[in-house]
């Protein structure tokens, strides 16, 4: 039993509640290493939303709600921190939301999905085709999702299959802690904030934001300035 007052209450379970996630088999071990990954980035980001991670929030609040079809791509960790968080995000949106899994079994997708359904989702199903060009499982995925949107929301992604949709034209937002990851890099747009902090950030700027034309709202976006932001903050934390 964590104690409320306990300093870091808030991490502490959420790990407890990831490694639970990580014995029933909606997480899996791999995804508790990515945890902590992201933990450590968002120890010297401080923990907070920052400045121009708001505004990357608000930049993609825009890409979301101008895109003809937005898709939420969600695997095993963002179900078990957000499910809530995705369904609000879907309910303002009116995104499809599609899980893809690296670590993908029959069982996984649907342990993933039904968690997702529980939490009033609504979750795209089908058969999936390998329409990315990856070797792994990530390239599977719905021709009616994430093979015909225009705009693909990622979080805790691998850079591969974030490289792949780049090159097949796709316009890609990372929620990623780490502005050094290759997901990061190669995003259209990268947001460095926590995912939980993120999404909901995400949702709100979607209820004021007015849509624009797709492409003009993306073609300006400079995601280097973004990952500048995010290492300075990170370095002026550590001096
Ligand atoms: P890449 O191939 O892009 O270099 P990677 O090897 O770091 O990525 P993974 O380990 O698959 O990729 O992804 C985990 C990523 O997600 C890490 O960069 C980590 O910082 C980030 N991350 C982990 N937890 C969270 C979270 N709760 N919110 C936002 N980002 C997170």
């Amino acid at each position: 039993m964590i104690p409320r007052d306990h300093p870091r209450y808030r991490s502490l379970t959420v790990r407890e509640a990831l490694a639970a996630a990580a014995r029933s088999g909606l997480v899996s071990l791999e995804g508790l290493a990515a945890h902590g990954r992201g933990e450590a980035f968002d120890y010297l980001i401080g923990e907070r939303t920052t400045e121009s991670a708001a505004a990357a929030e608000r930049l993609a609040a825009k890409l979301i709600i101008s895109a003809k079809r937005p898709v939420i791509s969600v695997n095993g960790n963002c179900a078990a921190l957000a499910a809530q968080e995705i369904a609000n995000l879907q309910k303002v949106t009116g995104a499809a939301v599609e899980v893809n899994l690296f670590h993908r079994t029959e069982d996984r997708m649907r342990q993933v999905t039904d968690h997702l359904v529980a939490h009033g989702v609504k979750v795209l199903t089908g058969t999936c085709e390998r329409l990315v060009p990856l070797a792994h499982d990530r390239g599977l995925c719905l021709p009616e999702g994430i093979g015909s949107a225009d705009l693909i929301l990622v979080a805790l992604e691998d850079g591969d299959r974030c490289e792949a949709l780049r090159k097949m034209g796709r316009i890609v937002i990372a929620i990623d802690l780490n502005p050094l990851s290759r997901t990061a890099r190669l995003a259209t747009l990268t947001i460095v904030d926590e995912l939980t902090r993120a999404l909901p950030a995400i949702t709100a700027f979607c209820e004021t934001e007015r849509a624009g034309d797709l492409s003009e709202v993306a073609d300006p976006i400079d995601n280097k300035k973004f990952l500048a932001d995010a290492l300075r903050e990170m370095r002026e934390r550590l001096i």
